[in-house]
């Protein structure tokens, strides 16, 4: 895990909470010659990357957690079920014209694709593009000819991390992965139903609604 790179400013607050705490920020002020105000936004950081403990009406103490560990331990506990979205799904026979149209109606860059309920697999906006550039007719051929298929879709489900899923749309270089279920009522080991979906904008929704927070 990287270490915070801290102004020099936050270093001499961290020194003299470690020498003097517990210690209120208008002591801590006063000492460093500044007003109060002034050192609002380095406490804010500090406490909030667990540099610090702020107590009430007792004053700052230099926390014996590891540095990261608040936003480490913020990040951990969001689920994929609390930032996922509704997938778009078609079903295998749909024609690629049909499902290019199903992309522009819902605003998607993916459709995921299935059969008898079942994920078989995920068409993007490139593969889409390919096939058009190939020049056969689009009212003719079913998506289940030109996408990805299972077993090479990549998938979440409801109770990972939302921090693996950025993962593994980093890792796999994709934009969106549908989040699954088993399939009980399927023979095939691999069977998924899909639920929702995680998008590279749930997850850029997340730093947004992170940053609102802090
Ligand atoms: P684009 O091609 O529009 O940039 P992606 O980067 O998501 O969109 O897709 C890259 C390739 O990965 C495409 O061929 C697509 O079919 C496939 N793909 C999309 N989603 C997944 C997924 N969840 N698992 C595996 N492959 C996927």
């Amino acid at each position: 895990m990287k270490k915070i790179k801290l102004s020099q400013r936050q270093e001499g607050i961290i020194k003299l909470v470690k020498e003097h705490e517990p210690i209120t920020s208008e002591h801590l002020a006063s000492k460093l010659n500044v007003t109060r105000a002034a050192l609002r936004p380095d406490l804010a950081i500090l406490t909030m990357t667990g540099i610090l403990e702020a107590k009430p009406k007792v004053g700052y103490t230099y926390s014996k957690k590891p540095s990261y560990s608040l936003i480490y331990d913020y990040i951990r506990n969001i689920k994929v079920k609390d930032i996922m979205s509704q997938p778009v799904v078609v079903n295998e026979a749909t024609t690629v014209y049909d499902a290019i149209v199903n992309l522009f109606l819902n605003d998607v860059g993916t459709l995921f694709v299935e059969n008898n309920g079942i994920l078989v697999g995920a068409i993007s906006r490139k593969d889409f593009l390919k096939f058009a550039m190939g020049g056969t007719d689009m009212h003719k051929v079913p998506v289940g000819i030109i996408m990805t298929r299972m077993p090479n879709i990549v998938v979440v489900n409801e109770e990972e991390d939302a921090y693996e899923a950025a993962i593994k749309i980093i890792e796999h270089e994709i934009d969106s992965l549908p989040v699954v279920i088993k399939a009980t009522d399927n023979d095939k080991k691999d069977a998924f139903k899909i639920i929702g979906k995680v998008s590279k904008t749930n997850i850029t929704k997340l730093l947004v609604k992170m940053g609102e927070r802090s």
